[in-house]
């Protein structure tokens, strides 16, 4: 069985111990991965502060460092099959799905490579006698602590914007499917990135992301993941005094008005819930429709997630209606749980509702109607292929239910009416607006979360900000008058 391995330093090394990585669609061993213990988790960050120090990446020109920025993601893109089928294998999606992975990935390279000489201080007049300028300098040694629902585009999200703003980087992966993060590291190397420039190491959260997190010479932390790791990892950059981007869950909701093109509705309720299974944290969890075409609209809802076929990733090479394994058993287990709280509290399976009788750690693609905004099922994130229908008859009561959570990642509205949808758009409460389409928008536009979702924007121009601090330069020139 293969082990595979940190890298620190530019080179892959061994960790303290090894975890089994499971193979969602069979619930088999198929891989170990080295763990990181603190002492590595030292030995990375000492490699990636030395490198700042004495590389001189962080002194090349911007166009430099963006033109490796972005070959990073043409290696990426150069060995996509290759990739997308250890993903695959790690994560239990569908090979289409870990294909688009893969070239999300790409994409954020290409983008912030592209970004590089974006990034311009500014001069502020003081008087004849003076000349101050403002310029932007890296962090120094930046933390990625990365989820499992999209291991390699998290990294790339994050890494690749803080590389081209000239810091270095350690990088913990998810402990459930790290392997595909190599490739990060291979694609470091192949582009001639300086050894400690790009550290990735694996290692569980309580320990690893622990030691991470709170070590004092870290100087920028980016977490993505759930709510309460979160408000660990920003109470220790707190005590370091560092900055700190959290990206966090969302129960994020549709509101859908009576004159909504359905067909457009329902592609959009395919992408929204049910590609990676529903574990996105942009996920269209809540659907809040109009009650004039409430009864239509779970139709054909219940209609597409009876389409969609589950299984191995392995067997959906092309798009299709498809769906994936969830990550592990314990995370199966904990949304057919709230699937059955939800029953209790009250609200009818309208399609799915059950774990899959089958090896493999399945859910059925699920539809809930009867859905109150008080329920368990229409507050927590369930991070599964699970919607929630609700009914409103008017768009006050609309905004209340959409802004009714802890949450506020992102939302949408799906109408003909631009008006309407701009208007409630302005009254929506998430850092991120879908109309008629969701998930529209891309890596150009920021995106983060309102509320309990988080703090600080990825993607997006703005995304470079959270890897710079400004430095002020005031000078008296006494000499001119
Ligand atoms: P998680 O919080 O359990 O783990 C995320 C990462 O934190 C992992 O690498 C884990 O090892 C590490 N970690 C765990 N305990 C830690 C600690 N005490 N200190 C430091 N690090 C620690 O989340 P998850 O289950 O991997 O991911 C699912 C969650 O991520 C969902 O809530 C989802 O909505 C969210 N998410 C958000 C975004 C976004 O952009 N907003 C994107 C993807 C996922």
């Amino acid at each position: 069985m293969t082990v595979y391995q940190n890298y620190i330093n530019g080179r892959f090394v061994d960790g303290s111990s090894t975890i089994d990585i499971h193979n969602p669609a069979t619930g088999k061993v198929f891989a170990q991965h080295a763990l990181a213990d603190s002492t590595q988790v030292d030995q990375a960050v000492q490699a990636a502060r030395q490198c700042h120090q004495s590389s001189g990446f962080k002194d090349l020109r911007p166009v430099e460092r963006g033109r490796m920025v972005r070959r990073m993601g043409d290696y990426l893109l150069q060995n996509c099959e290759e990739i997308a089928d250890l993903l695959t294998r790690e994560a239990g999606k569908p090979l289409w799905e870990s294909k688009i992975e893969v070239e999300g990935a790409a994409r954020y390279f290409e983008y912030y490579g592209n970004q590089a000489e974006s990034l311009e201080g500014k001069s502020i007049p003081l008087g004849s006698n003076y000349y101050d300028f403002t310029v932007y300098e890296p962090y120094g040694v930046t933390a990625h602590i990365i989820p499992w629902n999209y291991p390699l585009e998290m990294t790339a999200r994050s890494v690749s914007a803080a590389l081209t703003t000239g810091n270095t980087c350690v990088i913990k992966t998810p402990e459930l499917d790290p392997i595909t993060n190599r490739y990060i590291a291979l694609a470091a190397e192949h582009v001639g990135m300086p050894e400690g420039l790009v550290n990735i190491i694996c290692g569980l959260g309580h320990e690893a992301g622990e030691a991470l997190s709170s070590h004092k010479d870290i100087n920028q932390i980016v977490f993505t993941g759930s709510v309460e790791t979160g408000i660990k990892v920003a109470s220790n950059a707190a005590k370091n005094v560092v900055p700190c981007v959290l990206e966090l869950g969302g129960k994020s909701g549709a509101i859908v008005l009576p004159d909504a093109d359905k067909q457009n509705l329902i592609d959009s309720v395919r992408w929204g819930i049910f590609f990676g299974a529903g574990q996105v944290c942009s996920a269209m969890s809540r659907l809040i429709v109009h009650d004039s075409i409430h009864d239509e609209v779970v139709d054909q809802a219940v209609a597409l997630a009876e389409r969609i076929t589950t299984g191995p990733g392995s067997e959906f090479p092309e798009f299709g209606d498809s769906m994936g394994a969830m990550i592990s058993e314990q995370q199966r287990d904990r949304a057919a749980g709230l699937c059955k709280q939800a029953q209790e509290e009250g609200a009818v399976i309208a399609a799915g509702g059950y774990k899959k009788n089958v090896p493999g750690f399945f859910l059925e693609p699920t539809v809930f109607t009867n859905v109150k905004p008080s329920m368990t099922i229409a507050q927590e994130e369930v991070f599964g292929p699970v919607i929630s229908v609700m009914k409103f008859s008017t768009e006050e009561e609309a905004l209340s239910i959409i802004n009714g959570t802890q949450y506020g990642l992102v939302g949408g509205v799906f109408t003909k009416d631009l008006n309407k949808a701009h208007g409630l758009a302005q009254n929506i409460r998430a850092g991120q607006i879908y109309i008629n389409e969701w998930f529209a928008g891309g890596v150009e536009t920021p995106f983060g979360g309102y509320g309990k979702s988080g703090y600080g924007r990825e993607k997006g121009n703005e995304a470079l900000l959270n890897y710079v601090q400004t430095k002020n330069i005031a000078s008296k020139l006494s000499s001119l008058k």
